[in-house]
């Protein structure tokens, strides 16, 4: 099995930025990215929030990232990740192509549009039902369409569409956009755009494509249809998790749970972008992200190699422990080396307040000197003083 030591999946804001650092760091890196590589970025026609760039539009500043990933030596291939497992100790990803053994994963899938969920909404999916302006906007030129939601995205999508519809019926189910106030100033000023509030859609209707939809007024209950061609649906994302659902921690809508290294409840497995659970979905938070989760796995990863191939991997081998937070201790480590180099001893010493992980897992006390035999501890003994450092090299 091909073997990896940073395997991140999803090309989008997050996983690039930590496919940029993580090379950074030293690692080896492999991108896996079922679509085009920008990931939402991809459909959005303007950018105006990233730093350095008062304007520039989604597809070239995934371009950026792509190019500057690729200038660094990370591998983006075109692969659908079905799945991610533990098997022991190791981490298996599962594509449609093959399987990929990663030392660090970094889960990086992003978020995707909620779906209206009324009738005819599934058999008109590519049909006159969008969920993607920019992939779909210029089918609809000189064309009446609707967009239903009522946030950022719903008002900011309406806007872009009347470049190619001749009106966008604009429908929210409340009395108030939830929109930026300028969104909807700029929204709401455009001759193009209908407000349609206080409405739902109760079904999309159509012989082979979309030909009009029916609404519902909530407030009074009357009943009308519009004569649609076209209906972008922008109310609400949800992860795209179903590749890790249950593997790691998340809240009950499936957004993934990390500390602030991005590390999720599973060691070695980390999650940055709109898949993680947190108040801002944004480019900028995704890079921030990605970028601190390929540190964090650049620390496991270095972590793991070091201390497997010092620890773990030799027939038998005497260590001392310490904890490198503790002044007392970490005098103890100079003893300690300085012993082993007068005694001509192989004697690795392993600072457990940084490798807790590992310690933890071999069940050694801090200060100690241990022996291992191919990975398990055989023998520990505590230490209090260099003497007694001495006799357990004797
Ligand atoms: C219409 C729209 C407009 C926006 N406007 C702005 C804006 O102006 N400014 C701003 O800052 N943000 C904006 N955003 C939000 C921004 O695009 C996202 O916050 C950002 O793209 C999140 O990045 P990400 O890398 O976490 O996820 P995504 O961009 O969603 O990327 C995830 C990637 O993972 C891939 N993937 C998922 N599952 C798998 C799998 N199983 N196997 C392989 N690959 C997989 C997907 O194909 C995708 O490419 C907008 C979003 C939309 C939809």
């Amino acid at each position: 099995m091909e073997q990896r030591e940073l395997v991140i999946v999803g090309a989008g804001p997050a996983g690039m930025t930590a496919a940029i650092y993580g090379r950074r760091a030293g690692l080896d890196v492999l991108l896996l990215e079922r679509g085009l590589a920008g990931g939402q970025v991809n459909l959005t026609e303007e950018i105006e929030n990233w730093p350095g760039m008062p304007r520039i539009s989604g597809a070239d500043l995934g371009n950026t990232f792509r190019g500057h990933a690729l200038s660094l030596d990370a591998e983006i291939r075109a692969a659908e990740v079905e799945k991610i497992e533990r098997r022991g100790e190791a981490k298996v990803v599962v594509t449609d192509k093959e399987e990929i053994g990663a030392e660090a994963v970094i889960l990086a899938t992003g978020a995707a549009f909620h779906p209206l969920g009324c009738a005819g909404e599934e058999e008109h999916v590519g049909r006159g039902v969008s969920y993607c302006a920019v992939c779909d906007g210029p089918l609809y030129a000189d064309e009446e369409i609707a967009v239903v939601g009522g946030g950022n995205s719903a008002v900011e999508e309406a806007v872009s569409l009347t470049n190619f519809a001749s009106k966008v019926y604009l429908i929210h189910r409340r009395d108030e956009f939830r929109a930026g106030r300028a969104a909807v100033d700029r929204a709401l000023s455009n001759s193009k755009i209908v407000p349609v509030r206080n409405s739902v859609v109760e079904k999309i209707d159509g012989e082979e494509t979309v030909e009009k939809i029916f609404i519902k007024n909530v407030k009074t209950g009357e009943g009308s249809s519009l004569p649609v061609t076209g209906v972008f649906i922008f109310v609400g994302q949800t992860p795209n998790d179903s590749v890790f659902r249950g593997l790691v921690k998340a809240t009950e809508e499936g957004w993934v749970l990390t500390d602030e290294n991005m590390e999720t409840s599973v060691e070695g497995i980390f999650a940055a972008g709109d898949v993680r659970h947190k108040r801002l979905r944004q480019i900028v938070t995704a890079a921030s992200d990605g970028a601190a989760a390929a540190l964090g796995a650049a620390a496991y990863v270095n972590e793991q190699l070091h201390l497997r191939s010092v620890l773990l991997e030799p027939e038998s081998v005497t260590a001392f422990f310490y904890s490198g937070a503790d002044a007392a201790q970490a005098r103890l480590s100079d003893e300690a080396e300085k012993i082993a180099k007068e005694k001509n001893k192989y004697f690795p010493i392993i600072d457990g307040y940084k490798n807790a992980r590992m310690t933890g897992k071999l069940g050694v006390a801090l200060p100690s000197v241990a022996e291992l035999h191919r990975g398990a501890v055989v023998k520990a003994a505590p230490i209090a003083s260099a003497a007694d450092i001495v006799r357990a090299l004797d």
